[in-house]
């Protein structure tokens, strides 16, 4: 295996030398950190996106989530396996200063109670009442990292305050102009039976794309009328990638021209 410096860079690599970095002409204009060490650092990092995506295995048929979502807030229908596949070929692809991280529906509300704790609220809920919540702001949990990504799904005892929770992380984002992911399952989506579902989520879900992962494909949900009853039947069409680039980008246009 070739030999890498404390940096993590390659000691024999012929663009940095090792040093995992490679200045500019002048001083001031800075440089950049060397492809060697961007791999290494991405692929040291993935555990802290998502526990145990350092060993998740991409699938041979795995498919590209488009780019250009990195800076776009969208929601996402598909299982946890096929997910992990996507989110590790898309994190690899990415500069290795960019971070990210996947936050559970679950956190999003102990976070919200743990608030709620702290402050001398009685909080009606047993997942919650029993644990030794700290108070932490959901602000502080999602809003640090350039993507963050709600995994829905893991809570499952009804709680009033879930919806609001959800909105709070989304809003909190919006606010410093940061996408997010919100990702649901198939066999429990984010429709009006679901735990997190708010009208006022079902809004904005309204305007963002809506990908549906498969294990080897990726489609662009249509958009249905907004949610008063889910939609009996929902549609997809199987594209290509370039197509799929195209589609969020006329999507992106519509809504500024509104
Ligand atoms: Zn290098």
């Amino acid at each position: 295996m070739a030999e890498r410096s404390p940096t993590g860079a390659l000691k024999d690599c012929p663009k940095c030398k090792g040093r995992g970095f490679i200045p500019a002409v002048s001083l001031l204009q800075g440089g950049v950190s060397c492809p060697c060490i961007d791999t290494y650092l991405r692929e040291r990092n993935l555990d802290t996106v998502w526990m145990s995506l350092g060993q998740t295995v991409i699938g041979k048929e795995t498919k590209a989530i488009p780019a250009s979502l990195k800076d776009k807030s969208c929601r996402i229908t598909t299982t946890r396996p096929v997910f992990q596949s996507y989110l590790k070929k898309f994190v690899l692809e990415q500069p290795h200063a960019w971070s990210c991280k996947v936050r559970t529906d679950a956190e999003l509300l102990d976070a919200w109670f743990g608030t709620a704790k702290a402050q001398g609220v009685k909080i009606f809920d047993l997942d919650i009442e029993g644990s030794d919540i700290p108070a932490i702001d959901i602000r502080d949990l999602v809003v640090p990292f350039d993507l963050c990504i709600i995994w829905l799904g893991v809570k499952t005892l009804p709680n009033k305050e879930a919806p609001g929770a959800l909105l709070e992380a989304i809003n909190y984002r919006a606010h410093v102009g940061k996408p997010t992911w919100v990702v649901d399952q198939p066999t429990k989506v984010l429709d009006a039976s679901h735990l997190y579902f708010s009208m006022e989520a079902a809004e904005m879900f309204s305007t963002w794309p809506h990908l549906v992962l498969s294990k080897n494909k990726v489609d662009l949900k249509k958009k249905t009328a907004l949610v008063e009853a889910p939609p009996k039947q929902e549609t997809t069409t199987s594209i290509t990638n370039k197509m799929l680039e195209e589609l969020v980008q006329n999507a992106d246009r519509r809504k500024t021209k509104r």
